[in-house]
């Protein structure tokens, strides 16, 4: 039952882990092995004391109850009652993201209900509460507009034998669960009632989100200040009809042509209609898409190319910041659904973020006894 895992050297530095006591995450570190492939194992302390501290006299079985609330209480692990049997136990939340699991074996055990909201949210939290279809982000709370609410997309789909097992679902928007249908990822188109949503989304929340900046520390828990500001975000976006105007409101870039009474009063020349009337990415774009490390939503990444060079961006520096983030997924070994898409990548200007650095550079860090809302942001969540 037990099986070889991988204990990344980010674990060491990450500050949730760290600020465990040392028998949690010893006990955390056992969970790997004891967890199947999917991250699920059995959750009762008379268990995890069998089989993780066998060995430990002075651990009653209520003590190991205690490191394991720690675990829980981090995030780290889901507890859940699963199948008929009602069977006490939980799921390494992001399992899949540290462990490269070569021909999965399936899992016999039942994983957590999608029925429950709190399960649904827990995967959304995993995934940053981005959509993985279209890339858009998704408001924690619930909005209006149903299309735009938190939904669970399983990937191999329920009719094809897809199971509701971690590495089967996946946090996406309504509105894109059901415009998928059953199509596979690279034919999915966001459907139109999305419309708007996705450049909202993320232009305002550029700089909360913490899938911004590539890498590990992507990862990170979500800024809990969010809640807010997404909701009056929505509420504007839903407001406006037009969500390009909205984009361009919060940019203050006067990206899409200047409009008149925008703040624009240095008299910054619109550039001529003429200059804006093609669509045709060209091949610069042809170029970019090949060397793209995620292929999927081709379309809407050309939209996105066409948007940010009529904007201004000079297609020169797109393609060598999109060499160091390619260089950067290949080094990291990022898996597919991780890479942001093209259309995200675009939309977001993340080639104007600093270039990546590889190997992360390792300087000593004390763990920090209490952590601030910030650095709880940047920790990595194993
Ligand atoms: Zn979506």
């Amino acid at each position: 039952m037990a099986r070889i895992r991988t204990v990344k050297p980010e674990f060491w530095e990450d500050e949730v882990v760290g600020l465990m006591p040392r028998d949690a995450r010893l006990l955390f570190v056992a969970t790997f092995n004891m967890a199947d492939d999917e991250g699920l194992l059995r959750w009762t302390p008379a268990y995890i004391k069998a089989s993780a501290f066998m060995y430990d006299d002075d651990l009653s079985v209520p003590d190991v109850a205690k490191l394991m609330q720690y675990v829980t209480d981090a995030g780290l692990l889901y507890p859940y009652i699963g199948g008929v049997a009602r069977q006490q136990m939980a799921v390494i939340v992001n399992f899949r993201k540290h462990q490269k699991i070569n021909r999965p074996q399936k899992s016999k055990l039942p994983p957590p209900s999608l029925q429950n909201g709190e399960v649904r949210r827990m995967y959304a939290r995993r995934d940053n509460w981005t959509c993985q279809l279209c890339g858009g982000g998704i408001p924690e709370q619930p909005v209006q507009n149903d299309s735009h609410n938190l939904s669970i997309d399983h990937i191999n789909h329920q009719s094809a034998g897809g199971t509701d097992h971690p590495s089967n679902v996946r946090a996406a928007h309504q509105g894109c669960n059901k415009g998928r249908k059953d199509r596979e990822d690279d034919e999915f188109v966001p459907p139109r009632s999305l419309g708007g949503l996705n450049d909202s989304l993320s232009n305002s929340l550029n700089g909360s989100v913490s899938a911004h900046a590539p890498g590990m520390r992507d990862d990170s828990e979500v800024n809990p200040s969010r809640n807010a500001s997404t909701q009056s975000d929505i509420r504007s976006l839903n407001d406006s009809v037009n969500g390009s105007l909205t984009s361009s409101l919060a940019e203050g870039k006067g990206r899409e042509g200047n409009r008149e009474g925008n703040g624009t009063g240095k008299g910054t020349p619109s550039p001529p209609p003429a200059a804006s009337t093609s669509d045709d990415p060209g091949p610069a774009f042809d170029e970019f898409w090949s060397r793209y490390p995620r292929k999927a939503g081709k379309s809407e990444a050309a939209k996105s190319w066409v948007k940010a060079t009529k904007a201004g961006a000079d297609p020169d520096l797109l393609l060598a910041a999109l060499k160091a983030h390619a260089d950067y997924h290949q080094a990291a070994k990022t898996e597919q659904q991780y890479i942001p898409h093209a259309s995200t990548w675009l939309n977001q200007k993340r080639y104007e973020d600093e270039p990546p650095s590889l190997p992360r550079s390792a300087g000593p860090q004390t763990a920090p006894r209490h952590m601030t809302e910030e650095e709880k942001k940047r920790a990595l969540q194993f």
